[in-house]
C-alpha cells in the first residue's frame, strides 16, 4: 500500500515538473518573432513591392501587422491573428508575406516613408499578448514619371521602314526607348538627357497601332507619350519563283554536305528544308546578333554604299511564291537587295563599322554582319569566304569580301541586307543620301 502510495507521489512529481518545464519552454518562453524585410528598394515607386517574412520556433506566430507610414498617414497593408491551441501554440512557425501597393491610392506623396512591421508570437508573457518584434525602414517615396519630350517633330515611317526619334528626358532613368507596334527599340544617349532610337516597321505590317516614348525611373514610375507619325503608303511585289531540277541538283548538295537533317528522301523535300526551316533558324541567328544597340558611336556620314556598278537583280520586300512543275511548294520573304556585278566582284563596307559576324550563314552562304552603332546593321550575303574576322574594325569602303554564289542563290551576287534592332528594313531608304540626310543626320546634329 506504501509502495503504490510513494509511486503515485513520484508520478504525481513527475507530471508537475513536466508540466513546469512545458510551460517554462513553451508558453512563457521569452524569445520574440524574428523579422526580415526582403526586396525592399530604398527608393521606392507607384509599385512598392516588398516581402515581409515572420519566424518564431517556440511558440509560433500569433498575429503579424504591416504599416505604412508617412508623418500624418498610416495605412495598414497586413494584419492577420492566427488561431493558438494550448499545446503546440500557433502553428504557424514561419511566414513570407508578398505586397504590392500604389502608394498614391492611399494618399501618400513624395518624400520620405516608413514601413513598419510587428509581430507577436503565442508565448504567454507580457500578460498573455506574446512577445512583441517591430521593425521599421524609412524609404523615399518618388511617385512621378519622369518627363519626356519628343525633340524630333513629325515621324515619316513607311511599311518596310526606317525612322529616327529623339526625346529628351529630365530625369535619370532605369530604362527608356520607342514601341512601335509589339517591338521595343532601345534609345542611345547622346547626352544632356538626351536619346535617339532608331526604329523599324517589318516589311510585315501595314499599320501602325501604337507608337510610343516610354522611360522608366528607377523607382518604378514609368511613362509613356505617343510619337506623331505619317505612315506613308508602299507597297512590295510578289514573284514567282520556278524551282528547276538544275537547279536543286546545282545547290541541294551543297546543303546536304553541311547539316545532316537536310538528308531527306529527295532534293525538293531537301529544298523546302533549306528554304524553310534553315532560313527560319538563319533569320533567328540574324535576328539575335542584330538586336542591341552597342557602345560604338554612330558610323554613318551620309548615304549607305552598296555594290558598285552592279545592277539590281531582286527587290527587298518581295513576297515569293515557289513552284516546282507546275506546284505551288513554298513560300518565303526576301529581306534584302540582289545586286550583280562582274563574278567575284570586291564588295566594300557600306559605312564605317564592326564586324559582328563572319561566316557561313545557311541560306545566306559565307556572310558578313557589320555593326554601325545606333541598332543599325548591314549584312553581305553569298560571299566567296571570310575576309575579316569578328571584332575587327572596318572603314568604309574597305573590301570585306567578294561575291559568289554561296547558300541559295543561282547566281554570282551579294545580296544586301539592313537591319534595325533585329528588323531587315528596306536599305533603298539607306542608299539615298536625301533620305538619310532628312531623315537621320539632321535631326541627330545638334546633339553629336
Ligand atoms: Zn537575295
Amino acid at each position: 500500500m506504501k509502495t503504490l502510495f510513494k509511486i503515485l507521489v513520484l508520478l504525481l512529481v513527475l507530471v508537475a515538473v513536466a508540466g513546469a518545464t512545458f510551460l517554462f519552454f513553451m508558453k512563457f518562453e521569452s524569445q520574440p518573432p524574428v523579422l526580415e524585410l526582403k526586396e525592399l528598394s530604398p527608393l521606392a515607386g507607384r509599385k512598392l513591392s516588398f516581402k515581409v517574412q515572420v519566424r518564431d520556433a517556440r511558440a509560433g506566430v500569433r498575429k503579424v501587422r504591416v504599416v505604412l507610414a508617412q508623418k500624418d498617414r498610416d495605412q495598414v497593408l497586413l494584419e492577420k491573428e492566427f488561431p493558438t491551441t494550448f499545446l503546440q501554440g500557433s502553428r504557424i512557425k514561419e511566414k513570407t508575406w508578398s505586397l504590392e501597393v500604389d502608394p498614391v491610392q492611399y494618399g501618400f506623396r513624395e518624400g520620405e516613408a516608413k514601413v513598419i512591421v510587428e509581430a507577436w508570437d503565442a508565448s504567454w508573457r507580457e500578460k498573455l499578448k506574446g512577445n512583441f518584434a517591430q521593425k521599421v525602414v524609412s524609404l523615399q517615396l518618388d511617385l512621378t514619371p519622369p518627363a519626356i519630350t519628343l525633340l524630333s517633330g513629325l515621324t515619316y515611317i513607311a511599311r518596310g521602314g526606317s525612322a529616327l526619334v529623339v526625346y529628351q528626358i529630365k530625369e535619370e532613368v532605369a530604362s527608356q526607348g520607342v514601341w512601335l507596334n509589339n517591338r521595343f527599340f532601345k534609345g542611345r544617349p547622346l547626352g544632356e538627357g538626351v536619346f535617339a532610337a532608331l526604329v523599324a516597321l517589318s516589311v510585315q505590317e501595314k499599320s501602325i497601332r501604337k507608337f510610343a516614348i516610354r522611360a522608366e525611373d528607377k523607382a518604378g514610375n514609368a511613362l509613356e507619350i505617343p510619337v506623331s507619325y505619317y505612315l506613308k503608303r508602299r507597297s512590295y511585289p510578289s514573284y514567282k519563283m520556278r524551282i528547276s531540277e538544275g537547279f536543286l541538283s546545282r545547290k541541294m548538295p551543297e546543303f546536304l554536305s553541311r547539316y545532316p537533317e537536310a538528308q531527306k528522301k529527295n532534293l525538293l523535300q531537301t529544298f523546302l528544308w533549306v528554304n524553310e526551316t534553315l532560313r527560319a533558324q538563319n533569320n533567328q541567328e540574324i535576328a539575335r546578333l542584330t538586336s542591341e544597340v552597342s557602345d560604338l558611336p554612330f558610323q554613318v556620314r551620309g548615304a549607305l554604299r552598296a555594290l558598285p556598278r552592279s545592277a539590281k537583280r531582286s527587290d527587298f520586300g518581295e513576297f515569293r511564291t515557289y513552284y516546282y512543275k507546275g506546284r505551288k511548294i513554298s513560300q518565303a520573304w526576301h529581306l534584302g537587295l540582289d545586286l550583280a556585278s562582274v563574278a567575284r566582284s570586291p564588295v566594300p563596307a557600306a559605312a564605317a563599322g564592326k564586324v559582328v559576324f563572319a561566316d557561313y550563314l545557311g541560306i545566306y552562304g559565307y556572310t558578313v554582319i557589320l555593326d554601325h552603332g545606333l541598332g543599325l546593321y548591314t549584312l553581305y550575303a553569298h560571299l566567296a569566304g571570310v575576309e575579316v574576322s569578328p571584332g575587327a574594325e572596318v572603314e568604309a569602303g574597305q573590301i570585306i569580301g567578294h561575291t559568289d554564289t554561296t547558300g541559295l542563290a543561282g547566281g554570282d551576287h551579294l545580296h544586301f541586307s539592313v537591319l534595325v534592332q533585329g528588323v531587315f528594313v528596306n536599305p533603298v531608304e539607306w542608299l539615298d543620301p536625301q533620305w538619310v540626310k532628312n531623315r537621320i543626320l539632321a535631326p541627330l546634329e545638334p546633339y553629336l
